[in-house]
Order: C-alpha cells, then sequence, then structure tokens
C-alpha cells in the first residue's frame, strides 16, 4: 500500500523536487544544507511542471481580464514601512542591510501590485478601468518557524497564484462571484478535480462587531458591507451549486473579512481536505497606499474595496497536497513526462525498424511540443520495464512500439485516464501517421486546459534519463 509514501516521495520520484536530506555526491552536502531550511529545490522534472502550469496561470488570467505583474523579489524596505508590513510582520520577513540601505525579500506580492496600480493611473489617470485587476506567480519568502516547515506543504520560499483586485461597492459582489467561477474552473479543468458539494465547502470568516474601531481596523460601514458582499456572493454560490457554508463571527485578520475555500482532492482512503484558495477584504492597504483619496478624485467613487484572491493558493502547498492524494498521478499538460515512448524487444534481437520508428516518434513529439523519454525493454520482461516507469516517472501516455505493431500499422497506446490505465489502439502505418494519431491523443488530454487557457501550452523536453 502505498499509504506511507508522502508527497516528497512522489515529489522526488516524479523528479519535481529532491528530498533535503539527499546526499550530493562528491560534495559530501546534503541538498537542504546547502539551499537552506525550509526552501524547496525543484529539479529537472519539477522546472517543467512549474513552467507550463505558470504559463497555463497566465494565460487563463489574461483572458479573464487580470493585468499581468512581474513584480521584484527583493525592494527597499521602505516599501514594507509604507504598507505596515515593518510593523506588524517583520518578524516573519528576511531584511538586510546593504550599502547603508534597509532591503527586504517580499513576504507578500500586494505592495508591489498596489504600487503597479498607482503608477498607472498616475500615469493614464482614470484611463485605467475599474475593476481593476492584477495577478502575477509572485514568490515570496516568509520566515516559518522552523520546526513548522515541512516539505512543499509548508516551505519558507513559495509561490502564489496571487492577484488583487479594486473595485468599487457596485461591482464587489461580481468580482467575487466571477473569482468562484475562475476557482472552479481552474480545479475542474486543469486539475481534473471532481467539484461537487461533497468536495468543496466555504467558510466566511467575519468580524466582532464590538471590537471593530479596536481589534478590527476600518470602520464599521466598511466591514458590514464587505461582510455582506461575501455572504451574498456565498449565497448565490450555494444556491447555483448546492455548496455549504458556514460563517464565523470574530475569526476575520483585523484588516477585513474573508472566504476561505475548502476543496477535497483525491479520491477514497487517499481523499483529504485542504484549505486552498481564499478571498480577503483588506482596509488597511488602502489608507496606507491612499487609495480611497486617489479613486475618489480620479473616478468619482467613494466606496471602493481591495481584495486580495488566490485560487491554489501556495503552489507548492497545492502541488504537495495533490502528489499526495493522486500519487503522483499529474494531468497530462502538467506532467513532466507526458509521453514513454517504449522500443519493445521481441527475443533476442531489437528489430531495426523498431528502433526506426520508436526513436522517430520520441523525436517528433519533443518537436510537436511535448515532453517525451525514450526507452528499449530489456528481453526478459516488458511488464518489468512498465513497473519501473510506473514506479518514477509515471507518464500519462505510454507508446508501445514492437514487431507485432510496425506489422499490423498500429500502435498501442496506454493512457491514464479516470484512475487506471487503458489500452486503445491507434493507426500508425507510416511515422506520420502515428505522429498524428498520437497528437490526436494528445489533444483530448489537453481539451480541458485549452478550454480554459489557449491550446499554445506546450514546453517540450527530452525525458530519456528518467526511463
Ligand atoms: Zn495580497
Amino acid at each position: 500500500m502505498s499509504q506511507e509514501k508522502n508527497h516528497m516521495d512522489y515529489a522526488q520520484e516524479l523528479d519535481i523536487a529532491v528530498k533535503p536530506e539527499l546526499m550530493l555526491s562528491k560534495l559530501q552536502v546534503e541538498v537542504g544544507q546547502l539551499i537552506g531550511h525550509g526552501l524547496p529545490l525543484f529539479t529537472l522534472g519539477g522546472g517543467y511542471l512549474r513552467a507550463a502550469l505558470s504559463q497555463m496561470l497566465v494565460n487563463f488570467h489574461a483572458r479573464r481580464g487580470y493585468y499581468i505583474a512581474e513584480t521584484p523579489i527583493v525592494s527597499s524596505s521602505a516599501l514594507f514601512e509604507l504598507s505596515g508590513h515593518m510593523g506588524f510582520y517583520r518578524q516573519n520577513m528576511y531584511v538586510f542591510k546593504l550599502e547603508g540601505r534597509d532591503y527586504a525579500v517580499k513576504p507578500m506580492n500586494c505592495p508591489l501590485h498596489l504600487t503597479v496600480f498607482l503608477s498607472e493611473v498616475t500615469r493614464y489617470r482614470n484611463k485605467v478601468s475599474l475593476p481593476f485587476k492584477i495577478f502575477e506567480v509572485g514568490r515570496v519568502h516568509r520566515l516559518e518557524p522552523s520546526g513548522s516547515v515541512y516539505g512543499l506543504l509548508r516551505a519558507r520560499g513559495f509561490t502564489q497564484d496571487d492577484a488583487h483586485i479594486i473595485t468599487s461597492g457596485d461591482d464587489a459582489s461580481k468580482v467575487i462571484e466571477s473569482v468562484f467561477d475562475e476557482l472552479i474552473t481552474i480545479y475542474s479543468k486543469v486539475f481534473n478535480v471532481d467539484i461537487n458539494p461533497r468536495t468543496l465547502r466555504i467558510r466566511i470568516s467575519l468580524s466582532d462587531k464590538s471590537k471593530i474601531g479596536t481589534e478590527f481596523m476600518g470602520t464599521r460601514e466598511e466591514w458590514e458591507k464587505a461582510e455582506g458582499f461575501l455572504i451574498s456572493a456565498a449565497e448565490s454560490l450555494a444556491k447555483r451549486y448546492g455548496f455549504e457554508y458556514v460563517s464565523v463571527e470574530g475569526e476575520a485578520a483585523f484588516y477585513g473579512p474573508k472566504i476561505d475555500v475548502l476543496v477535497t482532492l483525491g479520491e477514497g482512503q487517499n481523499a483529504k481536505e485542504w484549505q486552498l484558495g481564499t478571498i480577503q477584504f483588506d482596509f488597511n492597504l488602502p489608507r496606507r497606499f491612499m487609495i480611497y483619496d486617489i479613486v475618489k478624485e480620479l473616478y468619482g467613487i467613494n466606496d471602493v474595496y481591495i481584495i486580495h484572491r488566490a485560487l491554489l493558493g501556495s503552489i507548492e502547498r497545492f502541488l504537495g497536497a495533490y502528489l499526495e492524494n493522486y500519487r503522483g498521478r499529474l494531468p497530462f499538460p502538467l506532467a513532466p513526462v507526458q509521453f514513454a515512448v517504449l522500443a519493445v524487444r521481441a527475443g533476442d534481437q531489437m528489430d531495426e525498424k523498431v528502433l526506426d520508428m520508436a526513436r522517430g516518434l520520441h523525436s517528433g513529439l519533443l518537436t510537436r511540443g511535448f515532453r517525451s523519454g525514450y526507452s528499449e525493454t530489456t528481453r526478459t520482461s516488458l511488464s518489468g520495464s512498465v513497473r519501473q516507469i510506473e514506479s518514477t516517472a509515471k507518464p500519462p501516455v505510454i507508446v508501445y512500439v514492437g514487431r507485432r505493431e510496425l506489422e499490423g500499422g498500429f500502435l498501442t497506446l496506454s493512457v491514464y485516464k479516470n484512475g487506471s490505465r487503458q489500452s486503445t489502439r491507434v493507426p500508425a502505418r507510416s511515422l506520420e501517421e502515428a505522429l498524428s494519431s498520437i497528437e490526436q491523443v494528445a489533444k483530448d488530454l489537453e481539451s480541458g486546459v485549452a478550454e480554459v487557457a489557449g491550446t499554445e501550452l506546450r514546453i517540450p523536453g527530452d525525458m530519456s534519463y528518467m526511463l
């Protein structure tokens, strides 16, 4: 039973990340020691996975009307003085001094996104329309307590699918509902999570009304309105999809109420609920960055809100949870190895024609933008080769090329779908026909991502080293 395997076992099998205790040969030092506690090292498969996921997230958000940001990881600490982080969050920040100046590694993207907004309205005034939505695949660093750091699930350096929305009160409910729609779309279309009332719950954290002005900053009116937007969005979702929601008084952050989305990943015994997406109001930053004044002056709007939102939350944590609950089976567009092309030996000899076809397929897949690995089976056992591949790379598609296939003018594909492998034969009377048959299968496996983020999402890689 693979129950004892944790997400780092799968991450290492798939070459996504290495365990920090891996001892580097010759150097005789552990990876974790060299890189630092709580800073996961993504390896080659992880590089492809993250590049593909980032590209997909950028395309998706750009299509949904978000602007795309790319902001510095290190900035002057003045930015975080202005945002207040140096006051109330400094113990969690990497801060350092160089040439007599103080710098900080960003623990959050918000102050930078607001600075982008301020620059744009300074240059283009109200030609920049509201709601202003800005998205970044944003790398942040937080000095989490040493004892709580754990693999990808709780790291000190991680990446948020982070967006900030500046909206008028009139648009706020609609904005929140559309964020939910985005969340459901990403989970179901990209990660094949079956979203239904059993797998998704909503928790709303509200203020304690008697403590507004003391423990909860902002005005009573701001809180009441923002909480009203969250509740009405939750109600409309509950009606539309049958989701359950609970609201908890007094649980809000000091700067605003929020919704947390709890999603169950995995199936059967492997299923587990995670707190993942979040939508959070903020009454602190607009004051500190003078957003209220600027929006009133430029747009003539009196009630304006800043919303932080993430769909996956921390990408590292999400991947860790996903790997563990789906036992290392990643969706085709994100899998480090998408295709394993196996040249199957018949008897003692490897048929030259089989080799030509298998090698041709492997390089043809690379030129078509896929990540493919090529390997030749040993004489003794085809199942041994497959077992080895399944215990490491877990490619969604295995392509078998043997004498039987060549003579019959077909290929056998083993496609991992809905929890198991299914064998299928595709026409392959020539290399070209074989490649276009395989591409057709790929298109089907890419259809969810293509639907939400467009089709040009392939990032090729020769992954033969993993097979
Ligand atoms: Zn934020």
